[in-house]
């Protein structure tokens, strides 16, 4: 078939060839077989058996927008990083999506959802890898991969398993804050829209004289909370499987653009020191009474992706990106998250992951890693200077980036995580948050939650919940009986 609209582009091969019949094989005789020579039907089969990456462990179904952070607070006494300067724009990348359900999963499950941003500052590129909620399910990162186990499936039944789930959380009290999120009416947003982002971690900041502050980031939604209850999300789910890439693919091109109210609390390394809780804990937040948020700018998503593909499933985060300004903290999660994202991507996407369109900084990146798969870009600026030190005029490490000093102290050791930790009173500060329907949700969500898991699991989960408040234990044990009055 001749391409016979000048404007129209001429199919090719992968090579550039033009093809001539993309319709009909290349065959012995009109009812003759297939020759093995017809290379660009082999293209084309050999092309869809590669169309898949391996899914994200965790985090795989996703939905994301293109979109721009306006700083319109003023904290540059605290930070030096340009992406937080007062009227700083910056183009980012967003990306939500559910925990534990694979790429096919329905949108509308109870789960935590991920919020993750990519900041492209022209000091490189400045991800934070948050969730909807403030808090994790564990403190120290070697509980991670134990826990992401209890939330797929059983290695036998290949079923989601509610008894390792509640068994786990029980033997595992400092799970008890993200629980309660989990099962409060908050752990089913309607969309991506209707949902907080927090940072979840803490972060540092510094300043050009070498200050150092503590920081956590706050994304507050701007559509307002909304949230179905379990029944609500049933009926969606049997309508369509999809709901939030519906709603937040849809909003953009009608153009009603999302936004959220940035925020950060911030604490000095001195009231750190006096803090009666470790406040690099992942399983508790600051106190907005001691740490008042401060608002720093708007985050707004205006722009679906044209790819799918390309633009949201090859789209790798990772909080080890961070810009002159921002740093890490002692978060033992976030250390753990440091090594496990960007390895993760390495495995997924391959080694040279950072250089695909989507996750290339927009300022000049310039490395001595050299080869590999996928490696497809220039030996800039000069193919001698390919080791360091060199003659040849190579990149150079520049002394203004360095992050000031960290005092870091005490013997190396094994030490029960555990040990003095106060796994109740925030999950009871939030509980105290919620009125009387709230809470009654709560208990016949976590009931429902329950079917099928053995007597002695639930019955040390209970006791987590009494300790949190009789009311929560009392509650769930009444949500139990009316399902069952068995129990
Ligand atoms: P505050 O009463 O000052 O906490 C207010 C925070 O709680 C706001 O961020 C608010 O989010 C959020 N919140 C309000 N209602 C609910 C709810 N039903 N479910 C989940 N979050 C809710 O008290 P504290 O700062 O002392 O925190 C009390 C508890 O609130 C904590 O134990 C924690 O579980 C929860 N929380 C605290 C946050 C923090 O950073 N301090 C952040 C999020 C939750 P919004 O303004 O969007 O309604």
């Amino acid at each position: 078939m001749p391409t016979e609209d000048p404007s129209t582009p001429r199919l090719t091969s992968t090579a550039g060839a033009p093809i001539p019949d993309n319709q009909n094989s290349l065959t012995a005789g009109a009812r003759g077989p297939i020759l093995l020579q017809d290379w660009q039907l082999v293209e084309k089969l050999a092309h869809q058996n590669r169309e898949r990456i391996p899914e994200r462990v965790v985090h795989a179904k996703g939905w994301g927008a293109h979109g721009t952070l306006r700083i319109t607070g003023d904290i540059s006494h605290l930070t030096c990083a340009k992406v937080l300067q007062p009227g700083a724009e910056t183009k980012m990348i967003a990306r939500f999506s559910t925990v534990a359900g694979e790429m096919g999963a329905a949108d509308h499950e109870r789960d935590v959802r991920g919020f993750a941003l990519k900041f492209y500052t022209e000091d490189g590129n400045w991800d934070l890898v948050g969730n909807n909620t403030p808090v994790f399910f564990v403190r120290d990162p070697l509980k991670f991969p134990d826990f992401i186990h209890t939330q797929k499936r059983h290695p036998r039944t290949n079923l989601r398993s509610p008894t390792a789930m509640w068994d786990f959380w029980s033997l595992s009290p400092e799970s008890l804050h993200q629980v309660t999120i989990l099962f409060s009416d908050r752990g089913l947003p309607v969309s991506p829209m209707h949902m907080n982002g927090y940072g979840s971690h803490t972060y540092s900041l510094w300043n050009d004289t070498g200050e150092r502050v503590w920081v956590k980031f706050h994304f507050k939604t701007r559509q307002g909370h909304r949230h179905y209850t379990n029944a609500e999300a049933e009926k969606v789910i049997g309508e369509t499987r999809e709901g939030y890439q519906e709603a937040l693919f849809g909003a953009i091109e009608a153009g009603e653009f999302p936004r959220w109210a940035v925020q950060a609390q911030v604490m000095t390394e001195a009231e750190a020191q006096a803090f009666p809780f470790n406040p690099f804990d992942l399983t508790k937040v600051w106190p907005h009474a001691d740490f008042p948020p401060v608002e720093i700018g708007i985050l707004e998503l205006d722009r679906n992706p044209d790819s799918y593909f390309a633009e949201i499933e090859q789209l790798a985060f990772s909080p080890s990106n961070v810009v002159r300004g921002i740093g890490h903290s002692p978060d033992r999660m976030l250390q753990g998250r440091i090594f496990a994202y960007a390895d993760a991507h390495r495995y997924r996407l391959g080694t040279h992951y950072e250089a695909l369109p989507i996750n290339r900084p927009r300022c000049p990146v310039h490395t001595y890693h050299k080869d590999g798969a996928m490696r497809f870009f220039d030996n800039a600026p000069n193919p001698d200077a390919y080791y360091e030190p060199n003659s040849f005029g190579g990149p150079q490490q520049d002394g203004a980036y360095l992050e000031p000093p960290l005092d870091l102290e005490g013997p190396a050791g094994r030490f029960d995580h555990r040990d003095g930790g106060d796994d109740f009173s925030q999950p009871r500060a939030l509980f105290a948050l919620f009125d009387d329907g709230q809470k009654a949700r709560l208990f016949a969500n976590i009931a429902a939650a329950m079917r099928g898991v053995p007597f002695k699991i639930i019955e040390r989960q209970i006791d987590l919940f009494q300790q949190v408040h009789p009311e929560f234990g009392s509650g769930v044990c009444e949500a139990l009986d009316a399902l069952d009055p068995q129990f």
